[in-house]
C-alpha cells in the first residue's frame, strides 16, 4: 500500500486587507518532503496519523510538501500555483499510489480561485485515476463544495471548536483512508446544505450537546463519519454556509436522510450558539467589580488574527488607558516595526514608541507614547493543546498599568506561553485581553476569575446581514429569515 500525505492550508478573509505571498507560508510553516516536525500543526495532523498508522498496516508513507498561512486575506495567484504544482509534481512522482490523505483548511481563496481546495482535489483526481481512496480532513471554519465531495472518498472536519480534536479526527480519517484501501469499507458521502451562518462554539450548550449526539450517531453500524462545516461568514465564495457531510459505508440514501436530520436540527439551534458579547465599556466595568487576584480575562474576540484580520486594533487597550485600569495585560498587537525598533532600543530602555492601529481605520488610531521596554523574546513559540505555532520575535512594553505584548508574526493567543515568555505573572494582574475567539479558553480558564467576550467594534465581518457578499450563491440565514422555505 503507497499512501502520500500532504498539506496546503490558511484560512481566507476575503474582506481582509492583509494579503497571502508565498513568504507568509514560509515564515509562518512550510516544510518540503521529509522535514515535517515531530508535532503536529493545526491542519498538517494527518501526518503525524500517517506515520503512526501507515507502517504498521503494512503500507509506505511518502510525505509531500507542508504549508500553512496564518489566516489573512486573499491568497495571491502566483503563491497558490506555486504551491498547488509543487504538490500536484510530488503525487506524480509519487505515483503509483493507493491513496492520497491532504490535511486542508477548506476555506482559502486566491485571487482567481474561489474553492482552492476543490480545484487541488480535482487535479489530484485527474492524476491518480478513479481507484485511488482520497482523503481530507478540514478545520469547520471551511467552505464545502460538490467538486470537493465529487473528487475525494472521505472528507472529515474537526468536531470540535476550539479545535482541541485535531490527532483524534488525522487518525480517523488515516484509518478510514487505509479501511478503504483495503476494500474493508466503501465510503460514499452524503452532504446537507443547513442554509445558516453562525458562530458555534462546543465548549458550551447547546451546540455541546449537539456535537455529543453527532458522536452517539457516529456509532451506528454503517455510518463511518458525520461531520459538521460551521462555515466562515468571512469569505465571499459561493458555498460559505454551514454543512453536514455524512460518510457511509456505501449507503447514500441513509447518509442523506441522516445528513438532512441533522442539518435541520442544527438550523434549529440556529441564534442561540453565539457566546454572549459586551460592549468595552460593560466589560471593564466587571473588571472594576472583581476583586481578588485571578484575572478577567477577555477576548477582544473581532480583532482575532486567527479569523484572518491584522490584530492590530487598540481600541480595547485605549479604553483601558483611559479608566486607568493597572496591572492589565493585553496580547497581541500585530506590529513588526514596532518590534524591532524595541530590539534596537533594548531591554530596560524608555522609548518614545508608536504603535498598533495601522492596518485600518476600524482599528483605533496608533497609540504614541513613553514606554518600558520590559522584555525581548526572540523566536517565541506557542503550544496549543498538542500543536505548536512559531510566534517570531516578541516585545514585551510597559505603558501606563499595561503591559502590551508587541508581535511580529499575526497570531492569535492560544495558550498562556506567550505572556509567561514575556515574563507577565497572571496570578497579580486584574484583567488579561487575548486577541482570540474561543482558542483560548482551555488555556485560561483555570487562571481566570471570569472569561469575557467583547466586541469592540474591530473589522472582523461578524453580522453577515450587514456584509457585502457578491459570490454566495445561496439564501442563508441570517441574511434572509427562510431559507429552506415557508415557515
Ligand atoms: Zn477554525
Amino acid at each position: 500500500m503507497r499512501v502520500f500525505v500532504a498539506s496546503i492550508a490558511t484560512e481566507t478573509n476575503t474582506f481582509s486587507p492583509v494579503y497571502t505571498d508565498l513568504s507568509d507560508f514560509r515564515e509562518t510553516f512550510y516544510h518540503p518532503p521529509g522535514t515535517h516536525p515531530d508535532q503536529p500543526s493545526l491542519c498538517s495532523a494527518p501526518f503525524i496519523a500517517c506515520r503512526d498508522l501507515v507502517p504498521g498496516a503494512g503500507g509506505t508513507l511518502i510525505e509531500g510538501t507542508a504549508a500553512w498561512a496564518e489566516p489573512a486575506g486573499l491568497v495571491n495567484q502566483q503563491a497558490w500555483e506555486t504551491l498547488r504544482d509543487e504538490v500536484l509534481d510530488q503525487v506524480t512522482a509519487a505515483l503509483p499510489l493507493d491513496a492520497v490523505v491532504l490535511g486542508l483548511h477548506g476555506a482559502m481563496v486566491a485571487r482567481g480561485c474561489d474553492d482552492c481546495e476543490g480545484e487541488l482535489l480535482e487535479r489530484i483526481r485527474a492524476i491518480v485515476g478513479p481507484e485511488t481512496v482520497i482523503g481530507a480532513s478540514y478545520d469547520p471554519h471551511s467552505h464545502f463544495s460538490e467538486r470537493r465531495r465529487r473528487n475525494a472518498d472521505i472528507s472529515i472536519t474537526f468536531k470540535e471548536f476550539p479545535h482541541v480534536d485535531t490527532m483524534e479526527r488525522a487518525c480517523d480519517l488515516v484509518r478510514l483512508t487505509v479501511a478503504a484501501v483495503r476494500g474493508e469499507v466503501r465510503p460514499v458521502t452524503s452532504v446537507f446544505d443547513c442554509r445558516m451562518i453562525d458562530v458555534m462554539p462546543t465548549t458550551a450548550e447547546p451546540m455541546r450537546a449537539y456535537v455529543d449526539r453527532i458522536v452517539e450517531r457516529e456509532r451506528a453500524p454503517g455510518i463511518l463519519s458525520i461531520s459538521v462545516v460551521h462555515g466562515f461568514m468571512a469569505g465571499d465564495v459561493p458555498d460559505m454556509g454551514a454543512k453536514i457531510i455524512v460518510v457511509t459505508d456505501d449507503a447514500p440514501t441513509r447518509g442523506n436522510d441522516l445528513a438532512r436530520e441533522l442539518g435541520m436540527e442544527l438550523f434549529g439551534l440556529r441564534g442561540s450558539t453565539r457566546m454572549t458579547v459586551l460592549d468595552p465599556e460593560a466589560a471593564l466595568d466587571q473588571v472594576d467589580e472583581t476583586a481578588g487576584h485571578e484575572p478577567v480575562v477577555i477576548a477582544d474576540i473581532w480583532d482575532n488574527p486567527g479569523g484572518g484580520v491584522a490584530g492590530d486594533s487598540t481600541v480595547l487597550l485605549r479604553r483601558l488607558l483611559a479608566r486607568g485600569i493597572d496591572r492589565a495585560a493585553v496580547g497581541l498587537i500585530w506590529d513588526p516595526v514596532a518590534v524591532r525598533l524595541c530590539f534596537a532600543a533594548g531591554e530596560g530602555t524608555r522609548i518614545n514608541l508608536r504603535f498598533g492601529g495601522k492596518s485600518g481605520p476600524d482599528c483605533g488610531d496608533p497609540v504614541d507614547g513613553e514606554v518600558e521596554v520590559v522584555r525581548l523574546v526572540p523566536d517565541a513559540i506557542q503550544r496549543f493543546n498538542n500543536t505548536w505555532a512559531r510566534a517570531g520575535d516578541i516585545a514585551a512594553i510597559r505603558i501606563g498599568g499595561v503591559d502590551v505584548l508587541l508581535a511580529t508574526i499575526r497570531l492569535q493567543i492560544y495558550s498562556t506561553d506567550l505572556f509567561e515568555a514575556a515574563g507577565v505573572d497572571m496570578r497579580d494582574r486584574r484583567v488579561v485581553v487575548v486577541k482570540s475567539t474561543n482558542h483560548f479558553r482551555r488555556a485560561f480558564e483555570p487562571i481566570a476569575s471570569k472569561i469575557l467576550y467583547v466586541d469592540s467594534g474591530a473589522p472582523y465581518p461578524s453580522d453577515p446581514r450587514k456584509t457585502a457578499y457578491r459570490k454566495l450563491s445561496r439564501a442563508l440565514w441570517p441574511i434572509v429569515e427562510h431559507p429552506h422555505g415557508c415557515a
